[in-house]
């Protein structure tokens, strides 16, 4: 068999760049569990289909804080995790407001989510201080909320994911619920709500991870980054056909 059949077509000239986006993942070490490092690779490979050139910066404990950045995304942990990176969040606390307030766009999940509240007193008692960006506070509790998830959102469809935590949140009046459960739990056991919304930030108990089967989140997030910088976004064409699949098959579970 000739090896003509197996070789690839000639390169595409590589279009000038939109320019670069930084996405910095917030304490990955720590905070990085059911595959929550997924949601930066997406959003990685999204800023390239759309034309513009991403720049993954991280930033664990004792890090020196990276300046200039566009995207922020953050990712669930044990309680022990939470536990690890409260004095370091603490201190950061201020420049975490500060880039929320401006506008930044944010995706945290989970164990972040909980952290970027007022407080998150585990099971055992402990309170994990957060820093106050979103006006909701969490309990632990001895039943763990666990199991695939569906949330209806007017803002961005129906989104799909997987959620275990033993913390439930209920929030205050300065945020939005995400969305609605129509399958699993969300927030809490009593009222169907799933994550926040605040400003540019997308806060949600979804692991999964969550942004390869939520395209529409991942681009929201882009849109709104490119935004800031540019002044304006022009989407590329992403492939979604992965992603298609991925929610099909998502939506099919069993709680
Ligand atoms: N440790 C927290 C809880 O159990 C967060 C868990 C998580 O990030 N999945 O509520």
């Amino acid at each position: 068999m000739s090896h003509a059949a197996h070789e690839l077509p000639p390169a595409e000239p590589a279009a000038a760049s939109k320019g670069t986006i930084r996405v910095l993942q917030l304490y990955p070490r720590d905070m990085n569990i059911y595959g929550d490092w997924g949601n930066a690779l997406v959003l990685a490979q999204r800023l390239r289909w759309h034309g513009y050139t991403p720049e993954l910066l991280e930033y664990d404990v004792g890090d020196e804080f990276p300046a200039d950045v566009d995207l922020i995304v953050g990712g669930g942990g044990q309680d022990s995790g939470q536990l690890v990176i409260q004095d370091d969040l603490l201190s950061r606390a201020s420049a975490l407001k500060q880039l929320a307030e401006d506008g930044t766009p944010m995706l945290v999940i989970c164990g972040l989510y909980q952290l970027f509240g007022k407080f998150f007193k585990t099971r055992t008692g402990s309170v994990i201080p957060g820093i106050g960006v979103l006006d909701i506070e969490t309990h632990g509790t001895d039943e763990r909320l666990i199991g695939n998830v569906t949330v209806s959102s007017v803002e961005f469809g129906s989104i799909l994911g997987y959620e275990n935590h033993s913390g439930q949140t209920s929030l205050g009046p300065g945020v939005e619920p995400l969305g609605t459960t129509a399958k699993g739990t969300g927030n809490n056991s009593s009222d169907g709500q799933e994550g926040a919304r605040y400003k540019n930030i997308v806060a949600s108990y979804l692991h999964g991870s969550l942004l390869p089967k939520n395209p529409a989140l991942a681009d929201f997030l882009i849109r709104t980054a490119a935004e800031r910088k540019f002044g304006s976004f022009t989407p590329g064409t992403p492939d979604d056909r992965f992603a298609a699949l991925a929610r099909e098959h998502a939506a099919r579970r069993p709680r």
